[in-house]
């Protein structure tokens, strides 16, 4: 047994320390980013933001809400090939990516989707461990089929898996256990990462390799966002500050007057019984099911989310997102806002 004494962060632990800047308004920071990716060789370009594919947030009409602004949406994997096809236009296809597991089912599944589908371009190979050796030839396999789509892996926290995953072919590779808003798997298993310190030591060494990462879990605010980007995460996946929007598959419920969306997580009891009819004896639900407070068009919310992050970047002087990481010093701080008028959020 080894006890790792390093202190780890996760978004609550920090802020960022303001600095002198040239700019003079929130308007002039550029929140595009264009990458080039390492094994696709394919460029990309618009906001690093991805919906997550959590089937709740990941839908089809997120993503026509989303490409809007140039974000992502990565749908969720229990879309027909039918129901798909017609979003693939030249205006979305670069803002939509489709996910896949790793058994044989979902792999026969993607082969079809993509013969189906040829405009794809994304593909996020998912897994809730990205430990295993299986999961590392299976993103090897899917590198020599399909040579020039962009694959995203995940997830892991540490540094040398990351490596790995991009040396074995990944493009981006998913950063984060744990952290998630309706994630259980610490309680449930004891495993995880404070996410800050994940997307800070996980991004350093996929920039080694030339690959890039997504900070996906535990943003909670928009200042959380623009920490992630400021700890070097070249995209921030999002689950729970998207839930509850019109966009959002999941009835509409009314509780005491006031509107609720349910969202759960991929491995809680509600997506286990929706998509497969039962928890499998051998395994436990590591995700919980909450109702969210309705919050309308998700257009307001981007809106507040981009509107955050620019301002971020007039406080510490950086012109772009790009320019983020290196305007970034982190401060350790034991209190996050002045909480006594209620929480913040
Ligand atoms: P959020 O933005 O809501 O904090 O986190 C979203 C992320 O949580 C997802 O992108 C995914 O990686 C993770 N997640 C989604 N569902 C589950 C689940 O049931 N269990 C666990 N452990 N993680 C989940």
């Amino acid at each position: 047994m080894r006890i790792e004494n390093d202190i780890k962060l996760d978004y609550k632990d920090v802020l960022f320390r303001p600095k002198r800047s040239t700019l003079h308004s929130r308007e002039e920071v550029d929140l595009s980013r264009k990458f080039t990716f390492k094994n696709a060789s394919k460029d990309w370009q618009g906001i690093p933001i991805i919906a997550s594919n959590m089937d709740t947030v990941g839908t089809i009409e997120m993503a026509k809400a989303l490409a809007q602004h140039k974000i992502i949406t990565c749908l969720h994997k229990f879309y027909t090939a039918e129901e798909l096809q017609p979003l693939f236009t030249d205006d979305i296809a670069d803002y939509v990516a489709v996910s896949s597991g790793i058994k044989n089912d979902d792999v026969e599944f993607l082969s079809k989707l993509t013969a189906k589908i040829p405009q794809i371009k994304f593909i996020c190979l998912d897994v809730a461990n990205g430990y295993t050796q299986r999961f590392a030839s299976v993103v090897a396999r899917t590198r020599d089929k399909y040579p020039d789509k962009i694959i995203i892996a995940g997830n892991v926290v540490t540094g040398e898996m990351v490596e790995e995953l991009i040396l074995r072919g990944a493009d981006i590779v998913k950063v984060g256990i744990g952290s998630g808003s309706v994630c259980t798997t610490r309680i449930q298993t004891g495993v995880g990462y404070p996410q800050l310190s994940a997307v800070i030591e996980c991004s350093d060494a996929a920039h080694g390799v030339g690959g890039q990462i997504i900070a996906d879990g535990g943003c909670v605010v928009a200042g959380d966002v623009a920490k992630a980007f400021g700890g070097g995460a070249d995209f921030a996946m999002l689950g729970g500050m998207l839930a509850g929007h019109e966009q959002c598959d999941g009835e509409l419920k009314e509780i005491d007057g006031q509107l609720y969306k349910i969202f759960y997580g991929m491995s809680s009891e509600t997506a286990m019984h929706k998509y497969y009819g039962e928890v499998a004896g051998y395994r436990s639900s590591e995700g919980k099911t909450v109702s969210v407070k309705f919050r309308g068009d998700v257009h307001h919310t981007i809106k507040s989310i981009l509107g955050g992050i620019r301002s971020t970047c007039t406080y510490i002087g950086a012109k772009s997102l790009k320019d983020m990481s290196k305007c970034t010093t982190f401060i350790r701080v034991s209190q996050q806002s002045n909480e006594v008028f209620g929480k913040n959020s």
